[in-house]
């Protein structure tokens, strides 16, 4: 059964805008998609995604919380509507900014951005985006255009099993959506997640935050959400068309403090994982942007803290000593602050301060994996 579903619940108006930006193009689909034939060409690509699948359930950057997993899968399913049974939804500990959805209905969902999101209806832009592809089979007709050349090699590009994330990011310049399909696949999200309730606006909310990374980036330096972008890109008028639509779809929901709580378990980890990509500058832009969240507010001080002490350059230290201070002020500061200020005040020479910082360190976190190089670093200040 063919149905026209995407436009159906928007105004007329908006209908018109849609049509039009898709130059009139029909988007038709199934309303479900049944496993397709082996010895197919698409039997043969789903095939393949099912052993990426086997591998991401194997995979240990998986994370195995059922409660937490099923909140997405909610998410998703709502996003989904009657393609909700097909939906396999896996959140990777992975520290850049993606999501995407493979033809055999395997959803990626990293943690890089679930740091980035602000709530639940960002989120819902990015997967809605992603479910548009898998709506109107992109990977499809993709695969029949590359075949002749590359075979299965974008499939790796598109959807690959996290472990190959440094081929992967390679792959997948070469192997983005077309223009036409980025441009679908936003108007299939924003009708979904408006149709799911969700603002609409927050979709161009998603892409502003991250330029504000890109920006920040020096030269040279790959950002976060590169993989993103370099599978979707999204130039200009693609923005400003997400943002005209958007302002005519209904759709009020947020979740934002719902949203907070629910990652509030993982955010020291991805905040460690965002850190140890060595891309200070992005990483500070960023952290610039999610400091001004009040919930957890000392995880995020503490973090930019650590990423000014690494940077390391001009004024750094003192920046971080503000960070860190400021997280100790506000509370529930992760016992680190204290050894970034201790290790800030040891390299200035300032004995006393480093000692009495790495003592309240050693308090806090009497068995911490570093604990007799800090012991020795509190002899090294005694002597
Ligand atoms: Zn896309």
């Amino acid at each position: 059964m063919k149905r026209r579903l995407l436009l159906s619940s928007l105004s007329s108006s908006v209908l018109m805008l849609s049509l039009s930006a898709v130059a009139a193009e029909k988007i038709d689909f199934e309303s479900r998609y049944q496993r397709p034939s082996s010895d197919s060409d698409e039997g043969g690509l789903w095939g393949y995604m099912d052993r990426e699948e086997d591998k991401v359930k194997k995979s240990p950057f998986l994370i195995r919380d059922a409660q937490f997993k099923d909140y997405l899968s909610a998410i998703a399913c709502k996003l989904g509507e009657a393609h909700c049974p097909d939906i396999r939804v896996y959140p990777l500990m992975v520290p850049l900014f993606n999501a995407n959805m493979a033809p055999n209905g395997m959803m990626q969902i990293w943690s890089g951005l679930m740091l980035r999101v602000d709530n639940e209806a960002q989120l819902a832009a990015v997967l809605g985006h992603e479910i548009g592809h898998y709506l109107a089979r992109h990977s499809l007709q993709r695969l029949r255009d590359a075949k002749s050349r590359s075979g299965l090699g974008f499939v790796t590009g598109l959807f690959g099993a996290v472990g190959a994330i440094a081929s992967l990011g390679l792959a997948a310049g070469g192997f983005a959506y077309s223009r036409e399909h980025e441009t679908a696949a936003d108007e299939i999200g924003i009708s979904l997640m408006s149709k799911a309730g969700f603002d609409p606006n927050e979709s161009a909310a998603v892409w502003e935050n991250l330029q504000l990374e890109t920006k920040a980036s020096t030269e040279g330096e790959s950002s976060g959400f590169q993989q993103l972008f370099s599978t979707h890109p999204l130039p200009k008028d693609r923005q400003d068309n997400l943002k005209r639509i958007a302002l005519l779809s209904p759709g009020n929901i947020k979740n934002e403090e719902l949203w907070q709580n629910k990652v509030a378990p993982y955010l020291r980890i991805w905040l460690k994982d965002e850190i140890k990509r060595n891309k200070f500058d992005s990483t500070i832009a960023l952290l610039n942007r999610l400091t001004q969240r009040e919930k957890n507010k000392s995880e995020y001080l503490f973090s930019r803290g650590e990423a000014f002490r690494l940077r390391n350059k001009g004024e750094d230290f003192q920046l971080a000593i503000n960070d860190y201070k400021a997280a100790v002020l506000w509370g529930n500061e992760p016992a680190e602050a204290h050894k970034g200020l201790g290790l800030i005040y040891k390299a200035k020479g300032e004995k006393d301060l480093a000692k009495a910082s790495l003592l309240t360190y050693q308090a806090m976190e009497p068995n911490a994996s570093d604990s007799l190089l800090i012991k020795s670093y509190i002899e090294e200040l005694e002597s």
